[in-house]
């Protein structure tokens, strides 16, 4: 186990923003995982879990605590079940059971950075993909009961960008992931999202080769800057800012009696809700790709992602994600939320 103080956190994140942690801790075992979280927990040490930092905004003032990096490693596949250690990294081991061993299931996840543990965090999805399709177990050291827990996909809670372990953030941290994945002799998963079917030339809901289907993602990925790249500033982010809003059907009734938004993209979600676009507002909002002129603008390849051009402050980050915010507010009179988990500030 690695111990560091005053130790920078801005270069374990994807946005290279925040200021330092009191103390840094790199766990490389379970065993090391669970004795720096009882150490921390016994001397009422605030606590930051740390995978790849693809999703966090940490404050300027940094983490007056310890954070802990979890480096842990093991992928072990048999038949079709898949055991993963959380320290591993996501888009390896997509790229591990697309590649060498041709199975179905997290093809359409490819080049999400960060880590195996997070993903069940925040139900991590993209081209009509879920991890939660995909997990049977999720066994976690519960800081609560101070014990290792096995959770089934059932009691995970998992919804849109949402899970148990986002809704008690202080409670489990994320030892290994469990995922049944799909052997249909190299074929994909059925093609849900209408962009890649496009892209691919075929129908939604038909099937293509698991890589091909790989392949695709990352294309289509990198095209909008969600591939990470050190070289590109378009990339310097967290992945989508907001999540797309989800309204009820009084508030959807509402939102479409605002100018412009007969044609926003709607799409059905449980409850009777409506899911709607936050690409779609932000741009519609005015603020297209490439939006600001400091050290923190939009991408210039999606409105999504608010970006770190070399030089800015999460300070300067969170100026711009609020004027967005607020001007979506005013425009279309629906909240956005973040997506990234917060450290040390709001927004
Ligand atoms: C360019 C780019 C593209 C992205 N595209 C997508 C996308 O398509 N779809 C999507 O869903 N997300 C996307 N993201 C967001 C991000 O990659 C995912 O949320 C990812 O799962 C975060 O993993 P991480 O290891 O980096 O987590 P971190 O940022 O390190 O942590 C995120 C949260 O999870 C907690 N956490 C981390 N590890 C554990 C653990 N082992 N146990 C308990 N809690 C833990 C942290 O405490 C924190 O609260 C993107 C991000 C970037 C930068």
């Amino acid at each position: 186990m690695l111990v560091e103080n005053d130790a920078p956190l801005a270069p374990l994140t994807t946005l290279r923003l925040g200021g330092p942690a009191r103390r840094l801790v790199t766990a490389h075992t379970d065993d090391e995982v669970i004795a720096a979280v009882r150490e921390a927990d016994a001397a009422g040490e605030p606590l930051l879990v740390l995978g790849g930092g693809s999703n966090l905004v940490i404050g300027d003032a940094g983490f007056s605590g310890t954070a802990l990096r979890i480096a842990t490693e093991g992928f072990a596949l048999d038949g079709t079940a898949l055991e993963v250690a959380a320290g591993e990294t996501w888009s390896e081991v997509v790229r591990r059971t697309v590649l060498d061993h041709h199975l179905a299931g997290i093809e359409f996840l490819a080049g999400i950075p960060g880590s195996v543990g997070a993903t069940p965090v925040q139900n991590v999805g993209a081209y009509g993909q879920e991890v939660a399709q995909a997990i049977t177990e999720v066994v976690a050291y519960d800081r609560t009961a101070d014990e290792v827990v096995v959770l089934p996909n059932a009691e995970c809670a998992f919804s849109y960008r949402h899970s148990r372990f986002k809704a008690e953030p202080d409670r489990y941290v994320v030892l290994r992931v469990r995922f049944r994945l799909e052997d249909a002799d190299g074929l994909s998963t059925p093609v849900r999202y209408a962009e890649t079917a496009r892209h691919l030339g075929v129908e939604q809901g038909d099937r293509v080769a698991v890589d091909t289907a790989w392949k695709a993602v990352l294309l289509l990925r990198a095209g909008k800057g969600m591939v990470l790249d050190p070289a590109d500033h378009d990339t310097w982010s967290a992945g989508s800012f907001f999540t797309n809003p989800v309204l009820t059907a009084a508030q959807y009734e509402s939102f479409r009696t605002r100018p412009g938004a007969e044609d926003a993209p709607a799409y059905p979600a449980p409850e009777g809700c409506t899911k709607t676009s936050a690409a779609w507002l932000i741009d519609r909002a005015g603020f297209g790709k490439g939006y600001g002129s400091g050290p923190a603008t939009l991408s210039t390849k999606h409105t999504l992602a608010l970006t770190n051009r070399g030089s800015a402050t999460a300070e300067d980050l969170l100026a711009l994600a609020r004027e967005i915010r607020d001007g979506v507010r005013e425009a279309f009179g629906v909240e956005l939320v973040n997506e990234p988990v917060m450290v040390g500030v709001t927004l």
